[in-house]
Order: C-alpha cells, then structure tokens, then sequence
C-alpha cells in the first residue's frame, strides 16, 4: 500500500492536489474537511456538533476524528493506498492513524507538504470566500485558522520527518506544474 498524507497550511491546495494525485495513484482520497462540511450540510448529530467550532477556525476535537475515518476508509475498493488531506492535524491524530494503518498491516509512506507563505495563503483564502462562501473563510477566521496550523499542526513536519517520511514541495505556480512536482516525489517513494 501507498499511503500519502498531503500537508500544508489552509489554502495551500492541498484538497486540488491530492484529488490529482488519487486519482492518478488509484488511491481513496479522504479529506476530513470535506467529511465534516458534508455532516453540516446534512445537519446530523456529528454535523451539528462541529458547526461552531469550525466556522471559529478551531480543530475539531481529536477523539471524534477516528471513527469517521475508519468509516471512510473501508468504503473504497481496489485502491492502492490512501490519500490524506487534511487528517492528520494533531500529533495524536498521527499517532492514531500509526495504530489505525498498523492494524491494516500498513503505514504512512510519505507526507508531502505544499509550501506556501502566510500573505498568498490568507489572499488564496479570501479569494476562496467569495467564489465559495465557506463560513470559515472570514479575515478574523483565517487568520485563527493560520495561527492552529502554525502551534498544532506543524509539529507534525518534526513527527514525520524524524521517520524520514516527510518532503515538502513548493506550492505555488501553476497547479499542474505543482502536480509535476509532487509526481516526482511520489514516485520516488513507489519500488
Ligand atoms: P483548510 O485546510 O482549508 O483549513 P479543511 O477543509 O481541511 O480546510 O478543514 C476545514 C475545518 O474542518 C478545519 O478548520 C477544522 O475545523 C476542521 N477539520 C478538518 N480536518 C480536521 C482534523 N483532522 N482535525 C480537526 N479538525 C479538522
């Protein structure tokens, strides 16, 4: 299995690319972003939940993260791996995804990171916002958003690359000539 974690800070494209990268890789692309905006959408119980702390730009809380991605993981067939975006954004949640693979007889292959500087993010954000309207795409909410990325989900580059798993790539230009990029990467990783 290849599994694939696609980091980076909100607005990087990391959802862009990895839908590429999934669909060329025949992997199961799980965004938790997606999941969660899905749950809101259809007002369930989860959905209802998170409403408020994602439109604070705040992280949903870890231990309600696992179910869903058990859940979303067995609904794929024939895949050769997986591609995370956005999951993990904790150490606890790498942590889980550890036990979660392991049981699987897998684990992470490589977490690839999109680089791109906070000003072109918060501007991608905001551009986001008036084609898409996403509640959390608000200046004061961004900016919430880059400062838990930047305390709770960067340590996760140490976690990773103390395992010699992580390699980072740089997020602007065109999408596909980021895509180019990341292919390289990958493949370097596929025997
Ligand atoms: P972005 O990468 O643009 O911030 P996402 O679509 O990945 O957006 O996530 C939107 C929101 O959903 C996050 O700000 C957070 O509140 C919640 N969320 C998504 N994934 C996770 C996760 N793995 N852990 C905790 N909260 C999450």
């Amino acid at each position: 299995m290849f599994n694939l974690v696609l980091f980076g800070p909100p607005g990087a494209g990391k959802g862009t690319q990895s839908i590429k990268i999934a669909g060329k890789y025949k992997l199961g692309h799980i965004s938790t972003g997606d999941i969660f905006r899905s749950e809101i959408k259809n007002k369930t119980p989860l959905g209802l939940k998170v409403t408020s702390i994602i439109e604070k730009g705040e992280l949903v809380p870890d231990e309600l993260l696992i179910d869903l991605l058990k859940n979303a993981m067995h609904k794929f067939e024939e895949i050769n791996g997986f591609a995370f975006d956005g999951f993990p954004r904790t150490i606890k949640q790498a942590k889980d995804l550890d036990i979660l693979m392991a049981e699987e007889g897998s684990g992470v292959t490589l977490t690839l990171a999109l680089e791109v500087d906070d000003d072109e993010l918060a501007r991608r954000l905001l551009n986001r916002a008036q084609l898409e309207g996403r509640k959390d795409d608000t200046a004061e909410v961004i900016a919430n958003r880059l400062k838990v990325y930047h305390q709770q989900t960067k340590p996760l580059i140490d976690f990773y690359d103390k395992q010699g798993k992580f390699k980072s790539a740089n997020g602007t230009g065109s999408i596909d000539e980021i895509f180019a990029e990341l292919c390289k990467i990958v493949e370097s990783y596929i025997d």
